[in-house]
C-alpha cells in the first residue's frame, strides 16, 4: 500500500477551466520553520477526452522543454482542449532555480528517485507524488530532458521498452507523431528509477526527448520541443484544432541496445573528440584521446567503439574524470 504524499495543491484536477497553482511540498528549515517549496502547476480541463502529464525540468539545466511548457501554458486556451492537460514545467523547482540538473537542496536527482518517497528529502517526495497522484491518473505522458550541462544529443525523442505489445506501439506511434528527427528506443533492462519506468508502472503510455544540451537552448531545438509536443497533444486527441499538415522528415526509429553502445573516458585528462555527432562508426574505432594536460608530452590514452552505429550523444565540457560518459551510439531499429 502505498503511503499518500504530504504536498497539497491548490488547484482541483476534476474541474473544468484553465487553472494555475502551486504543488505545496512542505519544507522546514531554518529560515522557514512552518515553509513550503511551491512547485508551478497548470490545470487546462475542459469536459471529456484524455488526461495527458506533460513534464520538464526534471533535470534544471535542460532549457528546451521547460521554454515549451512555458510557452504551452501561456498559449492553449481552455477551449482549444480535449480532457485534460496535467503541466509541470519546472518538476524539480529546486534544480531548475539552481539552473542545475540535481537539487541543490538535497543532491538528488529527480529521474533517478522514482518511485519516490512521501517521507524522504525534496526530490523523493516530488518523484512519489508524480508516480502516485499525477500518472495514476494520466493516460499518456510526455517528460521532456535534453543533454543538459555535461551532454549535447542530436534531437531526438525516446521510448522505454514495456513488456505490452499494445502500448509499445502506442508509444512509437508517438514518438512518430513528435516528429523529432531521431526516435530511439533506450535499451532493455536498463533504469528503473526514470520518469519513463514510473510510467511503465502506471500502465501510461509515454515518451521522452533528448532535444539537445550543453545547458542552454537554440532556435531549432526549442521549435522542435514546441512542434513536438503540439503534435502529440494532437495524436492522442487532446488538441484537435493543432495543424499537423505540415510534410516532415519521417524520424529516424532507432535503437540503444545495451550499455556497449557507450563510450566513458579510461584516464583523467584534457580529450579530444575524434568523432562527431551524427558520424556512422564501426566497432573497434578510436572515439576519443584523453591528454594529460600536467605532463603533456605523456601519450594520450584512446577510446574506442565498442560497437557500431550513428553517434546520437557527446559529452560538452573539454576535462573528464575516468568514467564519464564521453558518447553514445544508437542504430536503426531492426523490424
Ligand atoms: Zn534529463
Amino acid at each position: 500500500m502505498m503511503r499518500r504524499s504530504r504536498i497539497t495543491t491548490d488547484v482541483d484536477f476534476d474541474r473544468d477551466g484553465n487553472q494555475q497553482g502551486f504543488l505545496k511540498l512542505p519544507h522546514s528549515i531554518h529560515r522557514s520553520a512552518y515553509g513550503w517549496i511551491a512547485i508551478p502547476i497548470i490545470v487546462i480541463r475542459n469536459g471529456p477526452g484524455p488526461t495527458v502529464l506533460l513534464t520538464a525540468g526534471n533535470h534544471g539545466d535542460e532549457y528546451e522543454g521547460q521554454l515549451a511548457l512555458i510557452k504551452l501554458c501561456r498559449e492553449v486556451t481552455q477551449e482549444a482542449v480535449r480532457g485534460r492537460l496535467i503541466i509541470l514545467p519546472a518538476a524539480n523547482y529546486p534544480a531548475v532555480i539552481g539552473g542545475l540538473r540535481t537539487s541543490p537542496i538535497d543532491d538528488l536527482n529527480l529521474n533517478r528517485s522514482f518511485p519516490g518517497d512521501p517521507d524522504g528529502r525534496p526530490t523523493a517526495a516530488i518523484a512519489h507524488y508524480i508516480e502516485s497522484e499525477l500518472l495514476s491518473i494520466a493516460d499518456f505522458a510526455i517528460d521532456l530532458h535534453s543533454g543538459g550541462s555535461s551532454l549535447m544529443y542530436l534531437p531526438s525523442s525516446l521510448t522505454a521498452v514495456v513488456q505490452d505489445d499494445q502500448r509499445a506501439t502506442r508509444q512509437l506511434d508517438m514518438l512518430r507523431a513528435f516528429a523529432a528527427p531521431v526516435g530511439y528506443i533506450a535499451f532493455p533492462g536498463g533504469e528503473d528509477r526514470t520518469m519513463l519506468a514510473a510510467a511503465n508502472r502506471a500502465g501510461v503510455p509515454a515518451i521522452g526527448t533528448e532535444l539537445g544540451g550543453s545547458g542552454t537552448a537554440s532556435v531549432q531545438s526549442v521549435a522542435i520541443a514546441e512542434r513536438g509536443v503540439r503534435r502529440v497533444l494532437n495524436h492522442v486527441g487532446s488538441l484537435p484544432g493543432v495543424d499537423v499538415s505540415e510534410e516532415l522528415p519521417p524520424t529516424r526509429i532507432m535503437e540503444v541496445r545495451g550499455s556497449d553502445y557507450y563510450v566513458y573516458s579510461p584516464d583523467y585528462g584534457m580529450w579530444e573528440p575524434l568523432v562527431d555527432l551524427g558520424d556512422d562508426v564501426h566497432a573497434g574505432q578510436s572515439a576519443a584521446a584523453v591528454y594529460c594536460p600536467r605532463t603533456p608530452w605523456r601519450e594520450p590514452v584512446l577510446a574506442h567503439f565498442t560497437e557500431s552505429g550513428t553517434v546520437i550523444c557527446r559529452r560538452v565540457p573539454g576535462l573528464v574524470e575516468r568514467g564519464d560518459c564521453l558518447f553514445h551510439l544508437a542504430t536503426d531499429r531492426s523490424s
